[in-house]
């Protein structure tokens, strides 16, 4: 099997994209090391035969750490988890959503945008990560001398990103992305854009605004996001100031006005839930050429 390969962003830090999701790998061959996210399920193997050509066969992070707990990011972390037989690190408001407590705050389909349309379409699963999960302590990532771990809620209760001083870079998760996930151009081409957490499922917008003007305070020389390339650019810092200063929640949508609000337990109260026209366009239109093609089938049986 030729495997991906990882890419490097700084001299002991990996990108590897996989299906529109990232990983990242923190650490250098021959010493520890540590995987950042870990993508859509079913990219288990993947992800481990990319780290073998890294890292060398055998080879072991210390820890899975998460930016936070949605399925692009926590869906192969399980079998990751279980392949290396190490620990998942999330923050502990994360934790109920992937201990079986709680299912995450529903999606927003009516926030608008491409994202928001096909979420629509996705499962929403209970999941359980077992004792494979823990909580993070501190600001220290276990395994990751020099970084530290900064709490940037909005998208996701728990939600944080991963940043080392002495060179300014930056790993934003979902808090941060650098492809508009919102149009479908930007969907389609992955073109490289600044653009806030996808918006069906951020569910705190102030909060969201917050997180990213603390990311443009760190002023990072490079960029690694969840989803869309890494940004290097040498004026990334005035521009993130830009993005950040200009940054506005949607118009409309579930939790523009009133946030989801969760604790250690999972959802603890949720603003009512908007009228999705699409269903109802989708069933009425369904019912329509369902009409359609009855009449001509009658027609048919007329004519025989
Ligand atoms: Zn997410
Ligand atoms: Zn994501």
């Amino acid at each position: 099997m030729t495997s991906r390969l990882i890419t490097r962003i700084a001299p002991d830090v990996g990108w590897l994209p996989v299906s529109f999701s990232n990983v990242y790998f923190i650490g250098r061959p021959g010493g520890k090391w540590v995987l950042i996210d870990a993508g859509l399920p079913g990219w288990a193997a993947e992800i481990f035969s990319a780290a073998e050509a890294r890292f060398g066969a055998g080879s072991r992070p210390e820890a899975i750490v998460l930016s936070h707990g949605h399925i692009d990011h926590a869906g192969s972390a399980l079998a990751l988890a279980e392949l290396w037989d190490v620990p998942i690190y999330v923050h502990h408001l994360e934790l109920p959503f992937l201990t079986g407590k709680s299912l995450y705050p529903p999606a927003d389909p009516t926030v608008g945008g491409a994202t928001a349309f096909l979420s629509r379409f996705l499962p929403v699963l209970r999941r359980n990560f077992g004792d494979r999960v823990r909580e993070l302590h501190q600001h220290k990532i276990p395994g990751a001398i020099g970084w530290q771990w900064l709490s940037t809620p909005g998208h996701s209760p728990g939600h944080i990103c991963f940043f080392r001083s002495s060179d300014r870079i930056l790993l934003t998760g979902d808090a941060l992305v650098s492809v508009d996930m919102d149009s479908w151009n930007g969907l389609l081409t992955a073109k490289p854009k600044l653009s806030g957490p996808p918006a069906p499922f951020t569910i705190d917008w102030q909060s969201a605004r917050s997180s990213l003007k603390e990311l443009a305070n760190l002023r990072p020389n490079v960029v690694g996001c969840g989803h869309g390339v890494p940004i290097s650019d040498s004026d990334l810092p005035e521009r993130l100031e830009k993005f950040a200063r200009r940054f506005r929640a949607p118009r409309r949508g579930r939790y523009v006005r009133q946030p989801a609000r969760t604790n250690q337990n999972g959802i603890v109260d949720l603003p009512p839930a908007p009228l999705d026209p699409v269903p109802f366009a989708t069933a009425a239109g369904l019912f329509c050429v369902g009409l359609a093609l009855g009449a001509g089938y009658l027609d048919e049986k007329k004519r025989r």
